[in-house]
């Protein structure tokens, strides 16, 4: 009929932002800005501090960025307690303030997107183009709540929570680090960030900007340090909500913290927790396989894998198994794994020792367990860093997987027309549920596996990772996490005062 919206994407709120553009980050085929980077990269970084923990480049043991101290226990209980003036000052700011600073430190990362690149690549380990997908997400999601927290109205008795611990991972030690902290703050809450102790000095960068900004130094404060220093945030009754990206793990044992309190107005205080997944690609004999051999090379090993929605379990139909695993296969050996200061490198290191023993360890122990192992060869360099190249795994049953491995593994599996049902329920029952996607060109099958899939983005046609702010809502279910999804509209009232507290006993 005239004038009827279009159907089709249902959503319960709307979440196009007409009014916002996303950022463009920079052209990397441009002359003058790989000069312009380079010279970004041979800078001295700024440190936060002085102190005796050495901050690493996984590529070059030999580059030290610094020397810093994190947080004692004296100042975390500090800064708790200043964060509650913070919060006093924060919640009746209006919002139009609120979301004007955040726009102004979205703008000041933009602007200094070359020298927060230098330290991605050095601190993180990320290539340039990594890195510049970092800072623009950052600056994304800054400029996606303050544009939601304009829109919303919030309905009485909607107040903020007030202070709140932020703990994000060194994989996004900017994007997700800032996507968790510009939510918090949109809505007023104070923020106390715990980054993860591996990308201290990003972290850092960004809460400065924060401040540059406008917005005042105890309404966001940074604590540097490792898990005891999380540990001793979650605990303090003080703290009124908690946003955590990292391992399924931890996410249960702050899970277990929080719930022996209650905020004070009688409700749980509220955990949003984006974990693991153990994500998923089916290619039917249908798909186009050059397009396949792009998209599994992005998902699986862009980021040396170390996304939470990179692609673990990629399922071949066995009728074109044999012919598009040769393609992929060819493909990986014309990546390189190395220095990613390097321009060509495709694949950096992984993020530590422990992290590649660790990843090492299952190569290994698949291999001992009798299935086939291919690897690609290292450039040299990688002797000095923690470097592991891309592999892949072929499996025969998706229980032979008992954990997410976090890094640059694929393992592959065979199945036939008759077991796709039993493939889905497979996947299904790994209990993950974060990304999921298909190859194929019957629009049948790809109806029917997506309907079936429990993950919270689930991907046709192309590759699983790289969500874009407001575009792909990014979250998922089960093991993967509480939802809502970041970057989209639902995100900010779960860091509201719920409206209907559990009765007080
Ligand atoms: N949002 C990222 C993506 O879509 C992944 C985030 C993560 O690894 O935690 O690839």
């Amino acid at each position: 009929e005239q004038g009827e919206e279009p159907t089709g994407i249902l959503l319960p709120l709307d979440i196009y932002q007409p009014e916002r553009r996303n950022s463009t980050g920079l052209d990397l085929t441009n002359e003058n800005t790989i000069r312009d980077l380079k010279a970004a990269l041979e800078k001295p970084v700024k440190l936060p501090n002085k102190g005796d923990i050495k901050v690493l480049n996984p590529a070059n043991k030999d580059d030290v960025l610094g020397e810093i101290s994190y947080t004692t226990k004296e100042n975390v209980d500090k800064a708790i307690a200043d964060s509650i003036s913070g919060f006093e000052e924060w919640s009746k700011t209006p919002v139009a303030e609120r979301a004007n600073i955040l726009e102004k430190a979205a703008d000041l990362l933009d602007a200094d997107i070359l020298r927060l690149m230098g330290i991605l690549v050095r601190e993180a380990g990320k290539t340039y183009a990594n890195a510049v997908a970092e800072v623009r997400e950052a600056v994304d999601f800054l400029r996606y709540y303050s544009v939601q927290i304009r829109r919303e109205q919030h309905e009485d008795g909607d107040k903020p929570l007030g202070p709140v611990v932020c703990i994000s991972p060194w994989n996004f030690p900017l994007a997700i680090f800032l996507g968790q902290i510009s939510a918090a703050l949109a809505v007023g809450n104070s923020v106390l960030a715990k980054p993860a102790e591996e990308t201290s000095l990003i972290a850092w960068e960004a809460i400065n900007a924060l401040h540059e900004a406008g917005m005042p130094k105890k309404v966001v404060q940074l604590v540097l340090g490792a898990g005891e220093v999380g540990g001793q945030l979650v605990a303090d009754k003080r703290v009124r909500g908690v946003l955590f990206t990292g391992s399924t793990e931890v996410a249960r044992i702050i899970q277990k913290q929080l719930s022996t309190r209650l905020n004070p107005d009688g409700a749980p205080v509220p955990l949003i927790a984006e974990t693991g997944g153990q994500n998923a690609l089916i290619v039917d004999s249908s798909a186009l396989a050059e397009q396949v051999v792009i998209d599994v090379l992005s998902s699986a090993f862009d980021s040396a894998g170390q996304r939470c929605s990179a692609l673990r379990i990629l399922a071949l139909q066995e009728d074109s198994a044999d012919r598009v695993l040769r393609m992929i296969k060819g493909a990986m050996e014309q990546l390189r794994t190395g220095n990613p200061s390097l321009l060509e490198t495709d694949v950096g290191p992984v993020i530590s020792e422990e992290a590649r023993d660790n990843i090492l360890k299952h190569i290994e122990d698949m291999r001992a367990a009798g299935y086939n192992v291919f690897q690609t060869e290292p450039q040299d360099e990688c002797d000095k860093g923690t470097f592991v190249p891309p592999t892949i795994i072929e499996i025969d049953d998706i229980h032979a997987l008992k954990r997410e491995v976090f890094g640059p593994v694929l393992h592959v599996i065979r199945y036939k027309r008759n077991e796709l049902d039993k493939l889905m329920e497979d996947i299904n029952n790994t209990g993950y549920a974060l990304t999921f996607g298909i190859h194929s060109r019957i629009e049948q099958s790809i109806a029917a596996v997506t309907e079936r899939s429990h993950a919270g983005n689930v991907y046709v046609n192309r590759n699983i990772v790289g969500a874009i702010v407001g575009v792909q809502p990014f979250g998922g279910h089960g093991l993967s996490g509480t939802g809502p999804k970041a970057g989209g509209p639902l995100y900010l009232r779960r860091l509201l005062a719920t409206t209907s507290p559990l009765p007080r006993d």
